[in-house]
């Protein structure tokens, strides 16, 4: 099995500008490859989770400029189907090189989109540049609302960042860190069909990026492929992201591989769990890999 999935390079990166950085959720990796990707005509558009009506619930959108790109900024763990954007993108936006960002399962919705366009007329060929990111674990709307207002005491429209991260989920305010919970009590909120994923470092997509593995400020990057190094190495070279090699770094790709490990290990047995009927009257479930 491969954790981590092909790529060609790994760095330790951030963006080179504190405008980007100063609301980002780690290094600001997705908004700099974007923002530099629109600048420089590497795409027209993005498919982003940009801010929606109510505080932390993702609405998918596409961005045509860095402003929208910057609003976007920060992790809102809650589902956003970006996907549903996509035919759109190449119709009423008229994009003809699109980018878009999303978790392993979104970048697998793209990939498949491209190779069996099912209803997906025009979308394989402007699919430009696919960011992914890593993804443990998602929650619905509501299992976050509740995380953050009951079990964190905290009110959802002040939480100016969330993040999980050492083994807890945390919500931060304006004061700085204002409550912290272990993953145990968040674990009953999670979206159940994410129990039977097996990618967590975005494997198909461009360039995937994450925190896991690399200090805060910055971010651990996956290079993929020949676009992503592309677009990646001409990002650096004009300054927009800062890379650095992940040699020595600590707690770098050992950690990235030992939480890979597990999320697939563990997801791998829940499926073969669910291909057994626990009693005889019940059929198996589904397994959507084979
Ligand atoms: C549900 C979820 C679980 C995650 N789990 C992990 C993890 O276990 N380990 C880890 O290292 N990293 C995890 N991440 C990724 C991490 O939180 C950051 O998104 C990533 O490091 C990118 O940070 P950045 O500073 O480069 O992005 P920024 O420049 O801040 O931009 C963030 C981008 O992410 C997009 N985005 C925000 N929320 C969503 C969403 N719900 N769905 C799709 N796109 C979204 C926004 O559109 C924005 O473009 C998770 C992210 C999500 C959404
Ligand atoms: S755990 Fe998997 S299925 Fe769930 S949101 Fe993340 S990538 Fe998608």
């Amino acid at each position: 099995m491969e954790y981590l999935g092909q790529y060609k390079a790994v760095y330790k990166a951030k963006a080179g500008c504190e405008d980007i950085l100063s609301k980002a959720q780690d290094g600001g990796i997705v908004t700099a490859m974007f923002a530099y990707a629109l600048e420089t005509g590497i795409i027209d558009g993005a498919i982003v989770a940009g801010p929606g009506e109510e505080a932390y619930k993702p609405e998918p959108m596409i961005a045509t400029t860095v402003d929208e790109l910057l609003a976007a900024r920060g992790t809102k763990y809650s589902i956003s189907p970006n996907m549903a954007l996509i035919k759109e993108a190449t119709r009423s936006y008229g994009l003809d090189k699109i980018g878009i960002v999303g978790t392993p399962c979104q970048i697998q919705a793209v990939r498949k989109a491209q190779l069996y366009p099912i209803g997906m007329r025009d979308v394989p060929d402007k699919i430009a540049l696919a960011l992914g990111i890593f993804c443990m674990e998602n929650f619905p709307y509501q299992g976050l609302y509740q995380m953050v207002e009951d079990h964190c005491a905290t009110k959802i429209d002040n939480v100016t960042k969330m993040d999980i991260g050492k083994g807890k989920f945390s919500v931060y305010t304006e004061r700085g860190v204002n409550a912290q919970i272990p993953l145990k009590v968040t674990h009953k909120y999670e979206q159940p069909g994410c129990h039977v994923c097996l990618d967590y470092v975005a494997n198909l997509a461009d360039i995937s990026t994450g925190s896991v593995g690399t200090p805060d400020g910055w971010s651990t990057v996956f290079v993929r492929s020949a676009a992503g190094e592309a677009a990646f190495n001409k990002a650096v070279d004009a300054g927009w992201i800062i890379a650095e090699s992940m040699d020595g770094v600590k707690p770098g790709l050992e950690l990235v591989t030992k939480l890979a490990t597990e999320k697939i290990t563990k997801n791998q047995k829940y499926i073969e769990h669910r291909a057994h009927a626990e009693h005889e009257a019940l059929k198996p479930l589904r397994n959507p890999y084979i």
